[in-house]
């Protein structure tokens, strides 16, 4: 009787072992059971027995209390990050959502995600940890000066950054700079909104300057998949550096953690006939503020939306054309700041009067970087600051940018100091104010021509009186200006 007792003690013990051991890191100091289980059980110590070797009761008391008092103690240190030991089970259910929602394509999935669906769809889009947010720490949105395109770069109050578009393929090393002078050197999420050059432009040079988390892209028809050199050498770069691309549509959520998220909105089709309308469209948020980020959506894009557009802040569509920010769209928006990424006298006559007049009718204050240079929205995530400064990223920025304004923002002192934290080139007064742009390689000692073949391995935009001062000169195959 005895034995079967202890039989039955021995086996729980043992159980209760091989149980922490499949359910790791829930215990270690459960493992400590096994201790008793050997210990008791008959068959063992008739064993100790044969060769003579008493167990006093002693030994059997502390053979129990040591894993009681082991188990509670790592159970109790172990409470507050549950998380951790639920993370397998709730990590196979919102795959199997990632997966489904992944694979329903047009359909968009529900307008105001849910806080518990927002977060299962992180672990889908994006496998890397979300780090959490310090209490008074800031968000900085830069809406980059890149003359007629579009970039933003996006310091989150987590210590993540996020770079959305960037811009021109001249507009690659400026960019860089810019986000190597705030001392970044890895951008976490990357996002083309869609792939027009004025939009992905720069982006090869990103990915190859910086270690890349995650990207974003829309997935266009066939029809409608570009096949200009940009684009083309963006895929071999994100090959050859071994980036993880997304597709980027309504419903994916970048990243969502306590107050801070970023959902994509749009695009709500997989075909458009019109590239511009398949932009990644993003609302990111933090506590009270929110940012939209519209790319290039125009108006049919903009009526498919069916999440909360209600944003703060309005990264105008298509940098201020009439066929975006439809009446409609903007009474839902209703921003309190918009800002257009425009060139200064670009020929396509962005931004619109149009455009203009309804942003103002809604009331909003509006940011132009033609006229503003780049723009610094900062956040905590209760109120919204803004500061300007004269364009760092785009070269032949208009000296006269800083004053030029007659909008009402918050402009702080910093521009001075933020201007002095930037190594890219002083806007040369001289040359008669156009000043023209070359290309240069890594190695070699000619300056070059946009297209010309010697800039297949590597290109960088710079001045033509850049390049002469550092005494490159003109290449004898594409002629270029001298
Ligand atoms: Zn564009
Ligand atoms: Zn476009």
């Amino acid at each position: 009787m005895k034995k079967v007792f202890l039989w039955i003690i021995s086996v729980l013990c043992g159980l209760i072992a091989l149980l922490c051991l499949t359910n790791l890191p829930a215990s270690w100091g459960g493992l400590l059971f096994a201790v008793p289980a050997v210990l008791i059980n008959p068959k063992i110590r008739d064993l100790f027995e044969q060769k003579n070797v008493k167990l006093k009761w002693p030994a059997y008391l502390a053979a129990f209390l040591v894993p009681f008092v082991c188990f509670t103690g790592s159970m109790a240190a172990l409470s507050p990050a549950q998380s951790v030991v639920q993370a397998p089970s709730s990590l196979v259910s919102s795959a199997s959502i990632s997966a489904s929602s992944l694979a329903s394509s047009d359909k968009t999935i529900s307008s105001k995600p849910a806080p518990s669906t927002a977060s299962t769809s992180v672990a889908l889009a994006s496998s890397q940890p979300v780090p959490t947010v310090q209490t008074d720490a800031k968000l900085k949105v830069h809406y980059l000066d890149v003359g007629q395109g579009d970039s933003e770069f996006v310091e989150l109050p987590n210590g993540q950054t996020m770079l959305i578009d960037a811009g021109n393929p001249e507009n690659g090393p400026e960019i860089i700079s810019y986000i190597k002078n705030l001392k970044h050197n890895k951008i976490d999420y990357l996002i083309a909104t869609h792939p027009h050059a004025d939009h992905i432009g720069g982006m090869a040079d990103v990915i190859n300057a910086f270690t890349v988390g995650q990207m974003y892209m829309p997935r266009t028809s066939e029809a409608d998949t570009p096949t200009t050199a940009t684009y083309k050498g963006l895929l071999s770069t994100i090959k050859s550096k071994g980036v993880s691309v997304h597709t980027a549509k309504a419903g994916v959520s970048l990243f969502s953690a306590g107050n801070l998220s970023a959902n994509l909105i749009a695009p709500c089709s997989t075909d458009y006939n019109d590239l511009n309308q398949y932009s990644a469209v993003m609302m990111l948020q933090y506590g009270d503020d929110k940012f939209l980020f519209t790319g290039d959506a125009g108006e049919p894009s903009e009526s498919q939306i069916t999440a909360n557009v209600k944003a703060d802040v309005l990264k105008v569509g298509h940098h201020g054309s009439s066929t975006s920010t439809s009446q409609a769209f903007l009474n839902k928006v209703k921003p309190k700041y918009a800002v257009i990424e425009v060139g200064a006298g670009n020929s396509y006559g962005h931004p619109t009067a149009a455009t203009l007049s309804k942003l103002q009718n809604i009331g909003a204050t509006i940011y132009r970087t033609d006229k503003d240079g780049t723009i610094i929205f900062t956040s905590d995530a209760k109120t919204i600051t803004v500061d300007k400064k004269a364009s760092t990223v785009k070269p032949q920025a208009p000296p006269s940018s800083n004053s030029a304004t007659g909008t009402a923002g918050v402009v702080t002192g910093a521009s001075s100091k933020s201007n002095g934290e930037t190594v890219s080139k002083p806007t040369p007064p001289a040359n008669n104010g156009d000043e023209i742009t070359v290309y240069i390689t890594d190695t070699g000692k000619k300056y070059h021509r946009d297209g010309c073949r010697y800039l297949n391995k590597s290109k960088h935009a710079i001045s033509l009186s850049d390049a002469k001062a550092q005494g490159y000169e003109p290449c004898s195959v594409c002629d270029p200006p001298q």
